[in-house]
């Protein structure tokens, strides 16, 4: 038994999943302040920031490169 080198495999797999986890942002400011209306209908979502309700779903990190992406093109 290693138990050192477990709990940093759970460590590990735990982080992954955090970066699998689907985000959803607006397609138009990219940000990620979406307001709910409906749990049951996406469709109804949209941005608490624009307005818009042009969404995408992504991982956080996918998301991260987009966003970093949008201030380099406005600097
Ligand atoms: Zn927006």
């Amino acid at each position: 038994m290693r138990p050192r080198e477990k709990s940093t495999e759970l460590y590990a797999s735990s982080r992954e999943e955090f970066n699998n986890e689907p985000v959803v942002f607006c397609k138009h400011c990219l940000s990620l302040a979406i307001r709910v209306i409906d749990r049951e209908d996406e469709d109804l979502d949209y941005c608490d920031h624009c307005g818009s309700t042009d969404l995408g779903k992504t991982d956080i990190e996918t998301w991260e490169f987009m966003y970093k992406q949008r201030i380099l093109k406005k600097l």
